[in-house]
């Protein structure tokens, strides 16, 4: 079944994928994971699946569509009693939407199957197919996903572990894994620590892996710890072995994970995302305060923590200016033209009595195309505001993500195109102030060298080779000295 992206009516940063792995002999581990990749929702609405381990099969069900859509009682009883599960929500960063490439995916093995459930994004796809193909295999799925579970059922090797000793060094990129055999469970992260995920436990000898932790305390685990880069953790009869399969190169956790992704429950690095967000707040009201105004609104929901702090650092009134309609972007229908057009509108609407006659300050978490962020100060304008200063808790993007976040090609990202003042002027606002990448790490409270930031100062981490680059790299570098328009 093929299915429109999920949201046409918006242009944020598209989330990228939740990945989930249960091994408890003593629990319905299918349902653990419905419940798992429920929290883990807001990273992926394309596709969801759930493949279950009883020793000697897996048992594999998914399919386009929200968690709640893809599964019910029967599908969850059809799973069976296995001893343990991993989960997938996905959105696509590599593939298109398609039944096909949705995960968890699943290979035959000399020893029986193996599943991988992935987020992230390889670098090196294209070689790894290349490779693959001249070896005579034919590859019946278009993801880099796919082609990581293929090499390692390819492999044939019984224990995990050396399956794992033998393809990780051939990839190249971000990727956080749960892979699981009739027998054994594996959570691995790349040796950089791109994408989070952590490890928790649900009593002796049961363990939960999951993208964010947020989904481990959702099914009553306790978080242990985040899974070090280079690092897997493998879980079997025998209980839990860490083991180091790569050094661990520069760390380079997704700084956007803060910024955006993440649910504000979740904790990475050992700081709560809803602490950060409300830091980056203060931090923005610092670089770019909005004397005279009277209210500051967040764009719902990402940027209401920014918007609290902004509000507290600058003692002008917190107060919600738009309402958010929270179901819209999860709709496989497609909307007629005329609703289309109406983007934004059809998303937020306009609270006029808290706007009307009011000099508003618009807290949002970043601009990437910049035409929702003009839907929405028009929407304030129309609705009564005299002023609207807009306040991004980022610096600009000017760089593509090849890590795993769909943001577009560098040439629809407006900043890489556009001074700020051009933007300020695009998108209507009366002022326009970016938190600089140095305030962003001051919020969060951790040296930059932790984090990969590419997408600001386009200082890639992992080598992106220039036939992947010339996908989406469609500019020089478009950096400028323009931090401020106000
Ligand atoms: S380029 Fe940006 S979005 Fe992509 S991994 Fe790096 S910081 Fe995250």
């Amino acid at each position: 079944m093929h299915s429109q992206r999920l949201s046409p009516w918006l242009e944020a940063p598209q989330e990228e994928c939740g990945v989930f792995g249960v091994y408890s002999p003593e629990e319905e581990v299918a349902r653990t994971t419905y419940f798992g990749l429920f929290a883990l929702q807001h990273r992926g609405q394309e596709s969801a699946g759930i493949a279950v381990a009883d020793g000697h099969r897996i048992v594999l069900h998914k399919a386009m569509g929200l968690v709640t859509q893809v599964f019910d009682e029967e599908v969850l009883k059809a799973l069976g009693d296995g001893t343990m599960a991993i989960g997938h929500t996905r959105y696509s960063t590599c593939g298109s939407s398609v039944e096909q490439n949705a995960q968890p995916i699943c290979y035959a093995s000399a020893y029986g199957d193996i599943a991988v459930a992935h987020n992230g994004n390889l670098v090196n796809t294209q070689e790894l197919g290349d490779r693959l193909r001249a070896d005579g295999v034919e590859l019946d799925a278009t993801n880099d996903s796919a082609l990581i579970a293929r090499m390692l059922a390819r492999c044939n090797k019984e224990r995990i572990e050396d399956a794992l000793a033998e393809v990780l060094p051939q990839l190249q990129g971000a990727y956080s894994l749960v892979v699981m055999t009739p027998r054994q469970m594996a959570a691995v992260r790349d040796p950089y620590g791109i994408r989070p995920l952590s490890i928790g436990h649900l009593g002796d000898g049961r363990y939960v892996f999951a993208s964010e932790n947020c989904a481990i305390s959702v099914v009553g685990g306790h978080f242990h710890r985040e899974i070090e880069p280079g690092e897997a953790v493998i879980v079997d009869r025998d209980g839990l072995r860490e083991i180091q399969v790569l050094p661990t190169a520069k760390r380079a956790t997704c700084v956007f994970e803060f910024i955006y992704f993440a649910r504000p429950d979740t904790q990475i690095y050992s700081r709560t995302i809803y602490d950060a967000r409300r830091r980056m707040g203060h931090q923005l009201a610092r670089e770019h305060p909005t004397p005279g105004a009277h209210i500051v609104i967040p764009i719902p929901d990402s940027a209401v923590p920014a918007a609290l702090g902004y509000a507290e650092a600058s003692r002008i009134p917190f107060g919600e200016g738009l309402v958010k309609n929270r179901y819209i972007q999860r709709t496989f229908i497609e909307p007629v033209q005329r609703m289309r057009d109406l983007g934004a509108r059809m998303k937020y609407s306009p609270l006029r009595e808290a706007l009307a006659g009011h000099k508003v300050v618009m807290v949002d978490d970043s601009i990437v195309r910049g035409t929702t962020t003009g839907k929405l100060v028009r929407m304030l304008r129309e609705a009564g505001a005299t002023e609207v200063h807009v306040r991004i808790t980022s610096p600009p993007v000017r760089f593509p993500c090849y890590y795993g976040i769909d943001m577009a090609d560098q040439k629809e990202l407006i900043a890489a195109r556009k001074s700020i003042e051009q933007i300020r002027e695009d998108i209507g606002a009366t002022s326009l102030g970016y938190l600089s990448l140095q305030g962003v790490m001051r919020a969060i409270g951790l040296p930059k060298k932790l984090f990969c930031r590419a997408c600001f100062d386009g200082e890639y981490p992992i080598h992106i080779p220039p036939h992947v680059r010339v996908t989406k790299m469609m500019l020089e570098d478009p950096r400028k000295d323009d931090e401020v328009t106000d």
